[in-house]
């Protein structure tokens, strides 16, 4: 008997593990996928919002502002890269000016500073933009984050502490008993005394199974992924004036040094809809062109596709099931989504306190063993590394500057790593500029090696991603 089961494990299934670890609790987390991280939370644009333009007074504006004064003590804690680098939302015109200043007020509204900047000022701050930029709001709060370390982190964290992670395996029923719930699912069953449904995109499906109804329709965003550039192209997060339909197209600097540039936004029919199109992508860069002049687009690496989660009603959705006590909903969570994701831990932890008596755990431990990451550190610091283990001198990912034993230690952590995305997601190799041509076969040797996989069966990602369909040529077992 569990007594708490989180469906999803994506950065809010993860953030309620990870806080609710802190309880003594029986938990379990199932997640369909082969990892944690694997749908709406990877692909996003890893911002921090501050939280100036969600409706004043909704989860959306209270959480976005709690969430994001969170992240510096959460990032020393879990040791995860985020960076709190501030964002300007770009107006040219008079009008324009009007709603900078209107959002100025929603801002204070939501205990949000910002401060308007002329022509000169915000030409000091971004000599890069569009020449007809006129005015800007500052948000100096607003950040940005590695929503894959984020995530990993802590779940990481979560199991730690005691929590349990079942991937690849995927809730497809559930019945409601006197006062558990028995969940069923592609490979066991479970009775718990308390249910989470933070299952994303598929959250209203999760709902129907015990006779409630969510309504989600997913909401695509497609992006350019620019290479690391010699000059610096911004330096701040750069919006739009915000519309109906979202942020607008927007670019920023990853924690990587890498820049983002979108997402675009139409609903579409299908949950597994991850394409990109020339057309939406044309009118991405049109629109980021009318922001920042000179975009080397010839530098683009990579682009892809998130999809949002949009409940009609356009605001967080975290409550006690209505029809089903100890059955809590945390669903229609878009952006800000991924700013908001602790306080939103936070909030639902609350709720179910006010049923059930959480006894905090005198061994909780908050902290994570940090990656090592080579890139970037002083020559000597490197070298001291290399003496200690020489796999740190052992470069897998020539782009990135990954070594074997910084991917050896990703692996081997609390949460089993059997996919080369897994290992790309942790500590980047295969997103430099080759894209994977040259390290994804040696990630592929290390990860059959370690784990003794076989390797007809090692996948890119999600199922049905097997990375070979026969063995040709003979010696491609041996060991590195
Ligand atoms: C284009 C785009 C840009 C965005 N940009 C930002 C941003 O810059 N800042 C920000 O704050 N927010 C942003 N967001 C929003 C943010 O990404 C989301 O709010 C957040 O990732 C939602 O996380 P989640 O855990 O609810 O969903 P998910 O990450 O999708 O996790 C849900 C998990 O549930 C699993 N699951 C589903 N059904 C089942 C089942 N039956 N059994 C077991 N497991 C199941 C899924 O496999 C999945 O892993 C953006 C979103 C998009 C799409």
């Amino acid at each position: 008997m569990w007594d708490v089961i989180i469906i999803g494990a994506g950065v809010i299934g993860a953030s309620i593990a990870r806080e609710i670890s802190r309880y003594e609790l029986k938990t379990l987390v199932i997640e369909k996928e082969e990892d944690v991280c694997e749908v709406t939370s990877m692909a996003n644009s890893g911002i921090v919002h501050s939280g100036y333009d969600p409706k004043p007074g909704s989860l959306k504006a209270k959480l976005n502002v709690i969430g994001n004064g969170l992240f510096d003590r959460l990032s020393m804690e879990l040791g995860f890269d985020f960076k709190r680098i501030g964002s300007i939302t770009i107006g040219k015109t008079e009008e324009d000016l009007a709603t900078l200043k209107r959002l100025q007020k929603n801002g204070i509204e939501n205990g949000v500073k910002t401060i308007i900047l002329d022509k000169e000022e915000l030409f000091l701050l971004e000599p890069n933009l569009a020449l007809d930029a006129k005015y800007g709001l500052l948000a100096e709060s607003a950040g940005i984050v590695n929503p894959f370390e984020y995530t990993v982190a802590l779940m990481e964290n979560a199991i730690f502490n005691g929590v349990k992670l079942n991937l690849e395996e995927e809730v497809l029923k559930i019945s409601k008993l006197e006062n558990t719930y028995k969940i069923i699912t592609n490979k066991n069953e479970y009775i718990t005394k308390i249910v989470i449904n933070a299952a994303g995109l598929n959250s209203g499906d999760v709902a129907g199974m015990v006779g409630s109804s969510i309504d989600i329709r997913p909401r695509k965003g497609e992006y350019f992924v620019l290479n690391h550039l010699n000059k610096p192209l911004i330096s701040h997060v750069i919006f739009p004036l915000p519309s109906e339909k979202g942020k607008g197209i927007l670019l920023t600097p990853t924690t990587s040094n890498n820049y983002l540039i979108g997402p675009s936004s139409e609903y579409v029919s299908s949950l597994d809809d991850f394409s990109t199109d020339t057309l939406t992508l044309e009118k991405v860069r049109s629109d980021a062109n009318n922001l920042v002049k000179d975009i080397p687009f010839n530098e683009v690496i990579r682009t892809f596709a998130g999809l949002r989660a949009v409940n009609s009603k356009r605001d967080f959705i975290i409550e006690e099931d209505k029809i089903n006590p100890n059955f809590y909903q945390v669903a229609g969570i878009e952006s800000p989504g991924l700013a908001s994701s602790y306080a939103i831990a936070l909030y639902l932890i609350d709720i179910i306190k006010k049923k059930n008596n959480l006894i905090t755990k005198k061994d909780f431990v908050p902290y994570r063993k940090p990656y090592i990451k080579l890139k970037g550190l002083p020559l000597e610091e490197k070298q001291k590394i290399y003496e200690k283990n020489p796999k740190y001198g052992r470069i897998i990912c020539r782009c990135e500057q990954i070594s074997e034993a910084e991917i050896l230690d990703v692996i081997h952590r609390e949460i089993p790593v059997k996919t080369i995305r897994g290992v790309k997601k942790r500590i980047r190799p295969g997103f430099g500029k080759c894209q994977g041509g040259f390290c994804e076969s040696l990630v592929f040797e290390l990860l059959k090696n370690e784990f003794d996989l076989d390797p007809l069966k090692i996948k890119y990602g999600r199922k049905n991603s097997e990375v070979i369909k026969k063995i040709t040529k003979e010696g491609q077992n041996e060991k590195l």
